[in-house]
């Protein structure tokens, strides 16, 4: 799949639930309102779906939501995206927020998977509880651990927050670095109502790095996961530290992924509105033809790059979606 742009589109990223067990403040609202199961993809149309993108040519998928891992059954899917790796699939990953990995880390690895990235902002307990306004650190450290002990490489994401987690870079850097993790710096991005002001939670990553130069030596590599991050080797740690900045820095020249939503519906960039509705072309009783089809058309619509912006004065997201329904 190539895109008008010449890029190589090898990547999906899929959404497979957009209900989620914690409701941090940068991500939804506190009332969210979850979609109705019938417009919700079966688990079986999901995997028609990936195995239509990996005979297209598309080598990495990653498992996201919502939190995939409370999608009931949902490792029936990983078991059947598993059993392709090799065969066109090269790599089967998924991000998530912890709480259930102490339960699910054997069966991923079981399933195929080798690298995961867990959502964790901070290591106070208070403010973990503060940031996912409900949720508890205990089960998710539980469960980084049990995914440690089960072979899994980790990567920790954090999203940066003005005034809230600000402080806590260099001690996660050090934890991760202690534990053997890489960690993953997130610029927040306006995506979806989450009734709170978004001007005020932004931090922009190129301040967060100048602050972490002060304790840290830093050194640019050109290590890439295939995602939108620029690393950079921490010579104290061994490890490196990612910075994802779509706000400060256009990373969309080199984008090579696609997200489809638990719905069916494809996105073709994060930061747009442009989609194609692939659950209309699955329940018409599409061949796998006429859904290859549908899907190289979308591709043809992928856009040059994301317009993210902030609409100070109306305090609007830039795309009404959340990023939970999309998949991050
Ligand atoms: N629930 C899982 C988790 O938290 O890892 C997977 C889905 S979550 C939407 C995926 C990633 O998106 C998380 O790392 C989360 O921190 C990030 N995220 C959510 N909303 C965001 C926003 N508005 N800006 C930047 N990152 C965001
Ligand atoms: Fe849930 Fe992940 Fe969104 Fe937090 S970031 S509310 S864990 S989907």
């Amino acid at each position: 799949m190539i895109d008008p742009f010449g890029r190589s589109i090898t990547y999906l990223r899929v959404s497979v639930t957009d209900r989620c067990d914690l409701r941090c403040v940068y991500c939804m609202a506190e009332d969210m309102h979850f979609l109705p199961k019938a417009q919700v993809l079966t688990l079986e149309e999901l995997e028609r779906l990936c195995a239509a993108f990996i005979r297209l040519g598309t080598t990495k998928i990653r498992i996201t939501g919502g939190e995939p891992l409370v999608r009931r059954g949902v490792m029936s899917l990983f078991q059947g995206l598993g059993s392709r790796l090799g065969d066109g699939l090269k790599e089967l990953t998924v991000t998530t927020n912890g709480t259930q990995l102490a339960k699910y880390a054997t069966q991923l690895v079981d399933a195929g998977v080798r690298r995961i990235n867990v959502s964790l902002d901070t290591l106070d307990p208070a403010g973990f509880t503060v940031m996912t306004r409900w949720g508890r650190i205990e089960p998710v450290l539980e469960g980084i651990f049990a995914a440690k002990a089960a072979g899994l490489a980790i990567k920790i994401n954090t999203v940066a927050m003005q005034g809230v987690n600000e402080a806590e870079f260099d001690r996660l850097l050090a934890w991760c670095g202690e534990h053997g993790f890489d960690l993953c710096l997130i610029e927040t991005m306006p995506m979806g109502e989450i009734s709170e002001d978004r001007t005020d939670q932004y931090l922009p990553l190129s301040l967060v790095r100048a602050r972490l130069r002060r304790r840290w030596t830093l050194t640019e590599t050109d290590y890439h996961t295939g995602g939108p991050a620029r690393y950079f080797d921490v010579a104290e740690t061994g490890r490196r530290v990612g910075f994802i900045t779509p706000m400060t820095h256009n990373f969309c020249e080199s984008c090579n992924r696609v997200r489809l939503t638990c719905t069916g519906t494809l996105y073709m960039c994060l930061g747009q509105n442009d989609d194609a509705d692939l659950r209309a072309v699955l329940r018409a009783g599409a061949s796998d033809a006429a859904l290859d089809a549908a899907i190289l058309e979308a591709i043809t619509r992928k856009p040059k790059g994301h317009d993210f912006v902030i609409d100070r004065r109306n305090d609007r997201p830039a795309v009404a979606r959340h990023m939970s329904v999309t998949g991050g």
